[in-house]
């Protein structure tokens, strides 16, 4: 294998990211994919097939060129390599690519609903997470559903029906970011919907005032 300077930090990167996935409990099992794109050539380093976010190593992770020649590996690609390369094609901002089939993003996915963009973190760190339907063959997800949507630059987060999230971004961890608060905002909307149903509610009925303090000065001044 040809020597890229920068390849031992970038799988460092992935191998501490992919850590972080399974630690929080993004991704169980040999599920799931990430890479980034080395600064040093136009190719990836990328999980293979059948090794969990939390057993990679140095030794198991694949490098593939952006025209998808893989160097040589004992290992099964990715099934997923396909979207992930194609990614780094259409958007040069992308750097890192993190798939993982988080629980309760995935949940919402496979009802045909769009997670809303609830919070206030949302809405300033993604704005909009489309979903994707499967290919029309009823199968995965593969770039020719998942490019489009990503064309959009204002795109950084997606979400696959019956399958799993993508966050992209510049670094590893700013796509692992992405896939937390996905997840952390699938879960914020559940709870939401849940209590809403309980209590019959149609709408949210949030409190008039932004703050205590601007609730108190409004009483205050009568
Ligand atoms: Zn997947």
């Amino acid at each position: 294998m040809p020597s890229y300077p920068d390849l031992d930090a970038k799988k460092d990167a992935l191998i501490a990211t992919a850590r972080r996935c399974f630690d929080v409990g993004l991704q169980t099992n040999a599920g799931g994919n990430l890479s980034v794109r080395l600064d040093s050539a136009d190719a990836i380093v990328i999980k293979p097939s059948g090794v969990g976010f939390a057993e990679c190593t140095r030794d198991n992770l694949q490098v593939v060129h952006l025209d998808g020649t893989i160097e040589p590996s004992e290992h099964k690609p990715s099934k997923d390599l396909g979207f992930h390369l194609d990614l780094y094609r259409v958007r040069a901002d992308i750097r890192a690519v993190v798939h993982c089939h988080s629980p309760w993003a995935t949940g919402y996915a496979s009802a045909g609903l769009e997670i809303p963009c609830l919070t206030v973190q949302t809405i300033e760190k993604i704005g909009r997470m489309p979903l994707i339907p499967l290919s029309a063959a009823g199968g995965p997800q593969t770039e020719v559903e998942i490019s489009p949507v990503f064309r959009d630059p204002k795109v950084v987060a997606a979400v696959l029906a019956n399958h799993g999230t993508i966050g992209v971004g510049s670094t590893l961890m700013k796509a692992q970011y992405l896939a937390e608060i996905i997840e952390e905002t699938a879960h914020i909307a559940f709870v939401r919907d849940t209590l809403m149903a309980a209590h019959g509610k149609t709408a949210a009925d949030l409190p008039q005032y932004g703050t205590a303090a601007d609730a108190r000065e409004a009483v205050a001044a009568g």
